[in-house]
């Protein structure tokens, strides 16, 4: 690509209102919430405390019917559900691997489908959240990038992901109370489906919502965003967010990072790095991960793990390596063990935390970089069966 070309997001967005029928409050902020019951003929004065009563049903205790309400009158509640609706993604399937990670695969708007993954840990359970359909970005190591259909999820349809895992793993607390007998779903990571910075408004958004202290209740510092590099919206994302920031650096020259993550022709990695310098400081936030998928012969040696600790000189950082998840048809290999841990040597002589991330789910191809949805993955293979054979039908 060459280094003017824009890189747009070239998607659909779905209006949030539709022009007629109820609007659905999942995903709306509390002021947006509040507006829209005004709209509906809540008095003003009202608006406030009637937006804090439905948040605290909707996402503090699960509820999704606005009968179940009960400290709303019942004429209140009747136009309520007269104007609005609670809906979240539909599970379509869901698959639980041996290690105990569940994927699902989620039907949105339009009847697209994203994917989410729960990874349960001793100490902490993480849902992995997408944030568009398929990505606009074209990581030559990423199965996702392979993806040709592409939209940005609305702020609904990326909370709504967190709030059918609470469904599935049953962990709304008991109406009335706050606190949760287990959190088994303990952090958010936006690492699935999509750049989450190309679709910025919504994922901040269901951020805040997911952050808020009267319902899902997540602290900052349990939410990790993940991005390839898009450096003008670094600095908003520390402003307007204020999480932990994960970048996918992947690379040590742009030769190689040009070819790996081919944003890099866009924001090099000098670019980069100087955005990543400040956003500790701005977000209050500690450590940045960076991301670097083990590649064999591509980004592995130990020159490579040098020049690294070089570029990311003075900023507080943790490396995480990410042994390659093969997909069908990856034009790379993984990295051999004993190169892992020679690379990860290097970095922690260096003073650096280098866990290798221990890939999970990796027989329901629920491991990082292979989310793709099931119904595009089936109709490129029937494309490739009808293009092998020569018969289509
Ligand atoms: N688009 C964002 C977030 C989603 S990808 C980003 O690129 O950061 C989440 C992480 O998985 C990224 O670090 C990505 O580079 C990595 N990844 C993608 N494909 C992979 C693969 N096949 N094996 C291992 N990691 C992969
Ligand atoms: Fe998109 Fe991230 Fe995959 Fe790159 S690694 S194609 S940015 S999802």
């Amino acid at each position: 690509m060459p280094a003017d070309t824009p890189i747009t997001q070239d998607v659909l967005t779905i209006p949030r209102k539709l022009p007629e029928g109820p609007t659905n409050i999942v995903g709306l902020t509390r002021a947006q919430l509040r507006e829209a019951l005004i709209g509906a003929g809540t008095p003003e004065k009202q608006a406030k405390m009637r937006a804090g009563q439905i948040w605290q049903w909707v996402y503090q205790w699960g509820v999704r019917s606005f009968d179940d309400m009960t400290n709303l009158s019942k004429a209140y509640r009747a136009k309520l559900t007269e104007k609005f609706v609670i809906e979240i993604p539909e599970m379509v399937s869901k698959h639980v691997s041996e290690d105990g990670t569940r994927k699902y695969l989620v039907r949105i708007a339009g009847g697209h489908e994203v994917e989410v993954v729960y990874i349960p840990e001793t100490d902490r359970g993480t849902l992995c959240v997408s944030s568009q359909v398929g990505c606009t970005l074209t990581c030559s190591f990423c199965h996702t990038g392979t993806q040709k259909l592409v939209r940005n999820l609305t702020a609904g349809e990326i909370i709504g992901q967190l709030m059918m895992a609470r469904d599935d793993l049953g962990e709304w607390p008991e109406q009335g109370t706050r606190t949760y007998e287990a959190r088994l779903l303990s952090n958010i990571v936006l690492m699935g489906m999509g750049e989450p910075l190309y679709n910025f408004e919504s994922v901040r958004d269901a951020m805040k919502i997911a952050m808020d202290p009267e319902g899902i209740q997540l602290s900052r510092r349990r939410i990790t965003l993940s991005t390839s590099g898009v450096v003008p919206e670094i600095a908003r994302t520390a402003e307007e967010i204020g999480c932990q920031l994960a970048v996918s650096f992947h690379a040590t020259t742009d030769d190689v990072r040009d070819k790996l993550v081919p944003i890099n022709k866009r924001w090099n990695i000098e670019a980069l790095l100087d955005a990543l310098r400040e956003y500790p400081k701005v977000s209050n936030s500690e450590r940045i991960t960076f991301e670097y998928v083990m590649l064999k012969d591509v980004n592995d040696s130990d020159e490579d793990a040098h020049r690294l600790m070089k570029l990311i000189k003075g900023i507080p950082a943790k490396i995480n390596l990410i042994p390659f998840n093969e997909w069908p048809g990856a034009p790379y290999e993984r990295s051999s063990n004993n190169r892992i841990r020679a690379f990860a040597d290097i970095v922690h002589k260096a003073g650096y935390s280098s866990p290798v991330r221990k890939p999970r789910g990796e027989d329901i191809m629920a491991a990082c970089g292979q989310l793709k949805s099931a119904t595009e993955r089936g109709r490129k293979s029937r494309k490739q069966i009808e293009a092998d054979t020569g018969i289509s039908n």
